[in-house]
């Protein structure tokens, strides 16, 4: 349990991280992992909900989504069609409804958990991101994931509009259960033949990966042909771990299986 003494509503992005310099203090948005952190030193919560951020905007070239959009108001939203209806119904793969209803876009990037889907679906479509920490600059989600960043606020999401077809596949042990290995797959073809690959791999149990030695593999390759191979050599070149949900083995298998599914997916 955190042992709160000050609780902080800042209603603009510069005073809250004015705030979340001061020692001690840690940012809430949905608040789903900060209520089950057990951190003694957290004295002070600076809750980032008041200073708006919860916009989803069509910027022509990319969609900007706020970080305090909740994961239910990106698959409600009408127009947020992103390669089809594929950042939708790869969200419903969250949680529950109650999660999704709770959880921001942000904070599910923020945390960096192995395990995250958010992470896995937004890095797949080459996401970047806006980030303050004293100013405004951008990174790419990719970049984000492997960089200590302590003390930024995410403010923003962009989802640039590209050509394609994005598929994610989830093993899970049960429908609300998290993953036990995630896959995104984008796959731009001209006619039978791989244009562009993106694949990414989330829950290794580490933090989503691009692998990229399987996408170099299938451009400029005829997809149906190429499949048997990738699905052979994303179980060989995959960084993968033991935790308690699966074996480096078993995860290995799954990766082949999962990798399989989406690319029979964007044939169809
Ligand atoms: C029961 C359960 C099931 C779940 N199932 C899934 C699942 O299947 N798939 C999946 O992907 N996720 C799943 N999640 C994770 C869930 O998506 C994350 O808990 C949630 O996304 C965190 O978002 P939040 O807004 O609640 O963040 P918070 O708990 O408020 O914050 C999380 C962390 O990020 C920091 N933070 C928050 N916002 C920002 C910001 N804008 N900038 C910088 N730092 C920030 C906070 O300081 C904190 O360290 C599950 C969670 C629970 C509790």
């Amino acid at each position: 349990m955190l042992d709160i003494k000050e609780y902080l509503k800042p209603n603009t992005v510069q005073s809250a991280y004015e705030m979340g310099q001061m020692p001690n203090s840690l940012y809430v948005s949905g608040g789903l992992m900060v209520a089950q952190l057990k951190i003694s030193s957290v004295e002070r919560l600076v809750d980032l909900k008041g200073v708006g951020l919860s916009h989803i905007e069509d910027h022509g070239n990319a969609f900007k989504i706020g970080a305090n959009a909740k994961i239910s108001d990106l698959i409600s939203n009408p127009s947020l069609n992103i390669n089809g209806d594929f950042i939708k119904i790869a969200l419903k793969e969250i949680g529950s409804t109650q999660i999704r209803n709770m959880a921001t876009l942000g904070g599910s990037i923020a945390f960096k958990l192995g395990w995250s889907d958010v992470i896995t679906i937004f890095m797949v479509l080459n996401s970047n991101l806006e980030i303050y920490d004293g100013k405004f600059s951008e990174i790419s989600l990719e970049t984000y994931a492997k960089k200590s960043m302590k003390g930024a606020i995410i403010t923003a999401v962009e989802v640039p509009k590209t050509e394609g077809i994005a598929v994610f596949e989830k093993f899970a042990k049960s429908n609300f259960d998290i993953a036990t290995l995630n896959l995104g797959l984008k796959i731009v073809l001209d006619g039978q033949i791989v244009k562009d690959a993106r694949v990414v791999v989330g829950s290794r149990p580490m933090v989503s990966q691009r692998i990229k030695e399987v996408e170099e593999f299938l451009i400029g390759k005829h997809i149906k042909s190429a499949s048997k191979d990738a699905c052979d050599l994303i179980e060989k070149v995959i960084q993968v771990g033991s935790d308690i949900r699966a074996s480096t083995n078993y995860r290995k298998a799954l990766s082949k299986s999962l990798l399989d599914k989406a690319l029979r997916r964007v044939q169809l």
